[in-house]
């Protein structure tokens, strides 16, 4: 199966749809632009390098977000890259078997990976047994093999599903947001990168 296929039986699948009290009760700062604009998506993610508006559409099936890779300068999503609310990373990291907040079994895993090969995004499984804290269900990560060919790995980026209420109640904010976010990361690395690059630029200047 080519990436297309894969994309296409993706977008096949029924999209989950997260509302919050919220939802219905925000007052969206510009309410007609909202309703023109896209509202079968659930929210976006900025690429940190070229500043690309990723849209972010959580489907039920193994591949939540389908690839989170660039579309314009084909970069993978990574913890550098700003995304609004639904695309979380509320999960612990390392273990193969994480504990994590109960959830309604009939609702899809909340929780997914992000190949580091090809973007690809897989939804964590539930695993049923093993005797966390009351309240804790295991999922795991672990045994996923990518459509490229990579088997999971304790490293690959993991992610929660978030509330897409931000991004539906007002999308403009909820870019802005993200713009900003971006915006800083990008600053403080810059002044770290100067920082670091100091001591040479004071010796050549001697
Ligand atoms: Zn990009
Ligand atoms: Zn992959």
């Amino acid at each position: 199966m080519t990436r297309e296929q894969l994309e296409a039986r993706i977008r096949s699948r029924p999209h989950v749809q997260t509302k919050s009290p919220e939802q219905l009760t925000y007052s969206p700062e510009f309410p007609n632009l909202n309703t023109v604009m896209q509202n079968d998506v659930d929210g976006a993610w900025l690429c940190y390098g070229c500043g690309h508006e990723n849209p972010l559409v959580h489907r039920e099936g193994e591949h939540p977000f389908g690839y989170l890779d660039c579309g314009r300068c084909g970069s993978i999503f990574s913890g550098k890259d700003e995304p609004t609310q639904v695309l979380g990373h509320h999960v612990l990291e390392g273990a193969e078997l994480t504990p994590v907040p109960s959830f309604a079994s009939d609702n899809p895993v909340p929780y997914g990976i992000i190949c580091p090969r090809c973007g690809l995004s897989h939804r964590g499984q539930r695993v049923a047994g093993p005797s966390f804290d009351k309240g804790l269900i295991g999922v795991s990560f672990s045994g996923i093999r990518c459509h490229c060919g990579t088997l999971s790995h304790t490293s690959w980026y993991r992610f929660s599903v978030g509330p897409s209420h931000d991004w539906r109640g007002d999308q403009i904010r909820a870019l802005r947001r993200a713009t900003t976010r971006r915006l800083e990361r990008r600053t403080r690395e810059l002044r770290v990168n100067t920082d670091a690059s100091q001591p040479d630029f004071m010796d050549a200047r001697e």
